[in-house]
């Protein structure tokens, strides 16, 4: 038995060491723990204002473990260190662009990426200039298009879409119509039968949908039209049924998808990124086939979870390994959030839930800020579980994850080289890289190594 165990032990040890190389231990209190602090901050400055204390001696409310005040109200304080930041990245931003590759233009490492960057901070502050600055970036992307992929994230389809929206809100209303058009004119690839597409989110037909959501979110109901949504949501079901069949899985898993052979099940690649994608309201698919198909291969999804909360990376692999939104629970719980919202089964929001448990614990990613692989896409999955359920547990750990580079990062890595960069590779081999060659890591492909 004593040896049993310490086998036992060694593993756990061991598979603490690989947690470490990947995550930074998770140095927060949780909310719980946070709130108690407060409440005795809060107790101490009310002690200290019974006796009259000067002012400057109180310790300020919330200033002990909460980045908000009551209702919810985010502490001004708070607020305005993440201003600052905002403006000190922009800032670091601009520099590396200068030397950045001129010819990456998609949403998910290039110049798209930054054009939707401006188009989000003009919608969060209302300042035209952000609007013109992500018109600069937008008008570059178009000129650049290749032809050689189809989605919102990786291809064509971002530039276009991202493109339509910013010429919309400028009433560039010709100008708009053209993008529609020319992304329009890409569905005939995505729903051919001949087709080698795959499904998936970051290469797929998924990814090319996201893209028609997005305008029939961003610039109205019927910016694409239904005839055409449905084709594609058609070729979606009808590739899942398919594969399904040859793999004698109908009764498990009606939808089953693959990329490059193998069945993954995280946003970037696999099932959960595409019944996500199909869950919307706007991809408007019948209620029988939400039931029948959609239902049975989300379940089967959840049946794969690790004992941990956290899901493996394709079905194949049985090592609770990566917290990634493309691998792992920071985009399976997407899937998991839409499940509840368009079942309405309380199952679903227990797992997410206990994503969100595993992301806390092993989320705060070495990597970076990135959304693919890095700490912001892994906070943003706390973000949704708040705007579902209200509670300020999720609000609390999502302002904790912004705190994360400012808490770890070594200042090498807010001021490093030209942006672009999405390397497999963490931190540490990165900056022994670094000083070996002077020169950038290569460029590794996106895989269940992310
Ligand atoms: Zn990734």
């Amino acid at each position: 038995m004593g040896e049993a165990m310490s086998k036992r032990l060694k593993l756990q040890l061991g598979g603490e060491a690989a947690m470490e190389e990947r995550a930074f231990p998770n140095p927060f209190p949780d909310y719980e723990a946070a709130a108690l602090a407060d409440a005795d901050s809060d107790s101490a400055a009310a002690a200290a204002a019974a006796a009259a204390e000067p002012p400057a001696h109180r310790p300020p409310a919330g200033s002990l473990g909460l980045p908000f005040l009551a209702q919810r109200k985010i502490n001004p304080t708070f607020t305005r260190r993440i201003q600052s930041k905002i403006q000190d990245l922009l800032q670091q931003m601009e520099e590396g662009l200068k030397t950045a590759d001129p010819h990456d233009c998609s949403a998910y490492t290039g110049w798209t990426g930054i054009a939707l960057l401006y188009l989000q901070l003009y919608r969060v502050t209302s300042d035209q200039a952000y609007l013109l600055r992500s018109l600069d970036y937008v008008k570059r992307t178009l000129r650049n298009l290749n032809g050689r992929r189809v989605t919102f994230l990786c291809g064509d389809a971002g530039p276009l879409a991202v493109g339509a929206v910013v010429y919309h809100k400028l009433k560039s209303d010709s100008e708009a119509k053209e993008c529609v058009a020319k992304l329009l004119q890409l569905q005939r690839t995505i729903v051919s039968s001949d087709s080698d597409l795959p499904d998936e989110l970051l290469y797929g037909r998924a990814g090319y949908l996201y893209a028609l959501l997005y305008l029939n979110t961003e610039i109205g109901p019927n910016t694409v039209p239904q005839s055409t949504l449905k084709e594609v949501v058609n070729a979606i079901i009808e590739s899942g049924k398919n594969l399904s069949k040859e793999e004698r899985k109908t009764e498990r898993c009606p939808l089953l998808y693959q990329w490059h052979r193998k069945q993954y099940v995280g946003a970037a690649h696999g099932m959960a990124g595409i019944y996500y994608v199909l869950m919307q309201p706007a991809s408007n698919v019948d209620q029988e086939t939400l039931t029948e198909l959609l239902k049975p291969s989300i379940d089967y999804v959840r049946h794969k979870k690790f004992r941990s909360g956290n899901y493996p990376s394709s079905l194949s692999n049985e090592t609770d390994r990566l917290v990634h939104w493309c691998h792992g629970a920071p985009g399976v719980i997407h899937m998991l959030l839409q499940a509840y919202k368009t079942f309405k089964e309380e199952k679903y929001l227990k797992d997410a839930m206990e994503c969100s448990d595993v992301i806390w614990q092993r989320g705060l990613l070495r990597k970076g800020y990135g959304i693919c692989h890095g700490t912001a896409g892994n906070g943003y999955s706390f973000l949704s579980l708040y705007h579902l359920t209200q509670d300020k547990k999720y609000l609390y750990r999502a302002c904790k994850v912004w705190e994360v580079p400012f808490t770890f990062y070594p200042t090498c890595w807010l001021r490093r080289p030209p942006a672009f960069r999405h390397s497999n590779s963490d931190l540490g081999r990165r900056k022994a890289r670094w000083k070996r060659t002077a020169k950038p890591p290569k460029r590794v492909p996106s895989g269940e190594t992310a």
